[in-house]
């Protein structure tokens, strides 16, 4: 028994650790300094060895909380994604990049060891503990470095201080922006070139940036509430309690739709059939959580939907964690098993 092909997973996030140098409220990863947990290096190389060989699997995000933290896992995971020809990329604060020469150094390195491309995070959040200067070091020192594609990761609101205008000030460039007013990507990947701008993103407001929410926001389209998501088992992640989780939507720990199990003493292939075969991962991925979410509040008014939602993954984390909502889709599974066969068969 295989996967379909809308499942096939092609890329993989391992979220290596929650710790972080940087405390940021809105971290999908409820990441901080406190957080103690890391990935197993060798869950995580078996992880990607087999996605490997049953899927072909092309890209490999190493991600945290802060994954430079985690030095012998990228020591280790890098030059195996390069040795069987799967592209690798890191997503950093740059909180290691405080001197130019150092920086050079590390991001040369890296590249020596494998990687392929540099994802740089900086936002209103994560400047409350990176100094901008470490973002220019990283920024300058990655010209010099023949990454496949550099960018840095900016997620602003209306009233964010550091916006992509403040970012190419800061770096006395212009930069193309990754994508447009509606969260659609504008840039053809090219694998020839090197790819270099600004990955532009709406903030995502969950975990501790919840109290943060205005409630007179600016109305803007609410696509997100209807958006099937095609990201999941397509896009998993290894989270830092060497689980198998749908995506890396949000921290999935323990999460009773997208925790897949765990990968040591598994058979991956099969904990990903079961996955694929449940009736709310299904509907996840044909109607979206919107779907689900607003189907649970027509019958039970106690469930909330908020006014504005910035992204899909609001969306789901609403659904997930407001418990009545996700006791009534469990408890309706049925129903919502007939709706499927029904948009399937129509
Ligand atoms: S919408 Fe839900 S399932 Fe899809 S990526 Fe976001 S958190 Fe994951």
């Amino acid at each position: 028994m295989s996967l379909p092909e809308y499942f096939t997973p092609d890329l993989l996030t391992v979220i290596s650790t929650n710790r972080c140098t940087a405390e940021c409220k809105h971290c999908c990863m409820n990441s901080g300094f406190k957080r103690k947990e890391k990935v197993s290096t060798e869950t995580a190389l078996i992880t990607i060895k087999k996605l490997h060989e049953l899927f072909h699997i092309k890209c490999v995000v190493f991600a945290g909380g802060e994954p430079t933290l985690h030095k012998d896992l990228l020591s280790e995971a890098i030059p195996l994604c390069k040795s069987l020809g799967i592209n690798s990329r890191l997503i950093t604060n740059a909180s290691w990049a405080s001197n130019y020469g150092k920086t050079k150094k590390y991001l040369h390195e890296l590249y020596e060891s494998g990687l392929d491309e540099l994802n740089i995070s900086f936002d209103d959040y994560h400047a409350k503990f990176i100094d901008p200067k470490n973002i220019v070091n990283a920024w300058n020192a990655s010209k010099e470095i023949n990454f496949k594609s550099v960018y840095i990761a900016n997620s602003q609101d209306y009233r964010s201080k550091i916006t992509s205008s403040y970012i190419m000030n800061l770096l006395g460039e212009n930069l193309p922006l990754r994508f447009d007013d509606d969260g659609k990507s504008t840039i053809v990947f090219d694998k020839e070139n090197k790819n270099i701008g600004i990955s532009n993103s709406k903030i995502m407001y969950l975990f501790k940036g919840m109290d943060e929410i205005d409630p007179d926001l600016p109305h803007f389209s609410q696509t997100a509430l209807y958006m099937p998501c095609h990201n999941i088992i397509k896009r998993l992640a290894l989270n830092p309690f060497n689980h198998i989780i749908g995506c890396c939507g949000f921290e999935l720990k323990n999460n009773e739709f997208l925790d897949f199990g765990p990968v040591d003493g598994n058979d991956l292939q099969r904990l990903l059939i079961d996955a694929s075969d449940d009736i709310i991962i299904k509907a996840l991925y044909r109607f979206g959580p919107g779907f689900l979410l607003r189907y649970a509040a027509r019958y039970n008014s106690d469930i909330k939907i908020r006014k504005n939602y910035n992204s899909i993954c609001e969306v789901c984390y609403d659904l997930m964690h407001q418990k009545v909502a996700s006791d009534f889709i469990n408890e309706h599974c049925t129903d919502i098993a007939k709706i499927l066969f029904t948009a399937e068969h129509r």
